[in-house]
C-alpha cells in the first residue's frame, strides 16, 4: 500500500506484483502466494492503477482471474519452457486478458517468437513483450546481458507488439537503471518496467535492484525521452553510413572472390597440360601458412581465416576440375592432404 500510493502520484501506467516467485534455489522466499492476489488488487484500486500478476501454471490463470487481475505477464523462466507456455496458452482461451511476454532467460529469438505465437493462436490479441536480458556465460556488468539485437529483431519482425524494457533485472543494481532506462528510451522502446520497494533492504527478493518510490520519481525526472528521436536519427545516420561501407567491402569481397576464381581456371589448363593434379598439397600448406599469418596480424582470428581459406580452395579445386581434365583428386583425399599439409 506504502508503495502504491507513491507510484499513484507517479503518473505510472500500471502497477506489478509478483505474488508466486520462481527462485533458484528452495528456501527462498517464493513469493507470498494467493493470499497477496487481493492485497495486490486492493494496492491498485488505492492507486487508481491496473495491476499485472506473473503466472507461471494454469492455476495461477485461475486465480488471477478470480480477483480481476488487469494483467499477466509470463516471466522468463517460463517462456524458455514452451510445454509450460502452451499450457498458460490453453488456459487463457476466450479471455483475453492482457499478457507480457518476458524473454526466455537464454539468447534465443525462436523461443521468444514462438511463446507469442503461442498466446496468438489461443486468441489472446493485446500481447506485450518484455526485454529483461539474458543469461550467457560471458563475464558482464549486467545481472542479464542486454543483447540489443535480438528485441530489435523482434520488433523488425512483429512491429505490433510494444516492446517494453525491465532494467531493474538487466542490470541488477541500482547505479545500471539509469542507462538501460535511456538506451531503451533512445532505441524508442514502448515502456519501462522497474522494481519499487518502500524500504529495498528488506526486500525479500532481489534486494540490490529495488530502488525507493522517490528514487524511481528522480530517476523518471532525468531520462530524456524527448531527445528519443535525435538519438535515433543520429543512431539510423551512423548505421546508414557503416553499413554502406560495409556493402562496399563485401563488393569489394567478391569481385576478388571473382577474379581469383578466374586465376585458378587459368592455372588448371598449365595443370592439365603437364598432368598435375588439381590439389597440391605443398601449395596448400603455402596457403594456410601466409594466409594465416596475415590475418593474425590483421586482427583477425586464425580459425576463421582457416575456415574462410578451405572453403575458398575447395571451391577453387572444383572450378580446376570443372574446367579441365586436371587429374582430379576425391574429396576424401583432398582432405587428407590437407590436413597433412
Ligand atoms: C520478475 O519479473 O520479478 C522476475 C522474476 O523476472 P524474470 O522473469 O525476468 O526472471
Ligand atoms: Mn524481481
Amino acid at each position: 500500500m506504502e508503495v502504491a500510493l507513491q507510484l499513484g502520484k507517479l503518473g505510472i501506467s500500471a502497477l506489478r506484483g509478483g505474488i508466486w516467485k520462481p527462485r533458484t534455489r528452495p528456501g527462498s522466499f517464493q513469493g507470498i502466494g494467493e493470499v497477496g492476489l487481493p492485497w495486490l488488487k486492493a494496492a491498485g484500486r488505492a492507486a487508481k492503477l491496473p495491476v499485472a500478476c506473473e503466472v507461471a501454471q494454469p492455476a495461477h490463470v485461475d486465480a488471477c482471474l478470480a480477483h480481476g487481475i488487469d494483467v499477466l505477464w509470463i516471466g522468463a523462466r517460463t517462456t524458455v519452457n514452451p510445454f509450460s507456455v502452451q499450457a498458460l496458452a490453453d488456459r487463457l482461451r476466450g479471455v483475453d486478458l492482457p499478457v507480457m511476454v518476458k524473454n526466455p532467460v537464454n539468447p534465443d529469438l525462436e523461443l521468444w517468437l514462438g511463446a507469442i505465437e503461442r498466446l496468438r493462436r489461443a486468441g489472446v490479441t493485446k500481447i506485450v513483450a518484455i526485454h529483461r536480458g539474458f543469461s550467457t556465460a560471458r563475464e558482464t556488468i549486467y545481472r542479464n546481458e542486454p543483447i540489443w539485437r535480438i528485441p530489435l529483431e523482434l520488433r523488425r519482425r512483429m512491429p505490433e507488439i510494444p516492446l517494453i524494457c525491465d532494467p531493474s533485472h538487466m542490470g541488477g543494481s541500482k547505479e545500471l537503471l539509469k542507462p538501460i532506462s535511456q538506451e531503451a528510451l533512445d532505441l524508442l522502446y514502448d515502456g519501462l518496467i522497474i522494481e519499487t520497494h518502500p524500504h529495498p533492504n528488506q526486500a525479500q527478493s532481489d534486494r540490490d535492484q529495488q530502488i525507493t518510490p522517490s528514487q524511481l520519481r528522480n530517476l523518471l525526472a532525468c531520462l530524456k525521452p524527448k531527445k528519443e528521436l535525435a538519438a535515433v536519427q543520429d543512431y539510423l545516420r551512423h548505421m546508414a553510413e557503416l553499413r554502406k561501407e560495409v556493402d562496399g567491402l563485401d563488393h569489394q569481397l567478391l569481385d576478388s572472390l571473382s577474379r581469383r576464381m578466374e586465376i585458378v581456371r587459368q592455372m588448371s589448363h598449365y595443370k592439365e597440360k603437364y598432368g598435375t593434379s588439381s590439389f597440391q598439397p605443398h601449395r596448400w600448406s603455402e596457403i594456410v601458412k601466409d594466409r594465416t599469418r596475415y590475418g593474425v596480424a590483421h586482427n583477425l582470428e586464425q580459425d576463421f581465416v582457416l575456415d574462410v581459406f578451405e572453403l575458398i580452395h575447395e571451391e577453387a579445386i572444383r572450378q580446376q576440375e570443372q574446367e579441365t581434365d586436371v587429374i582430379p583428386l576425391k574429396t576424401a583425399d583432398r582432405k587428407r592432404g590437407r590436413r597433412a599439409g
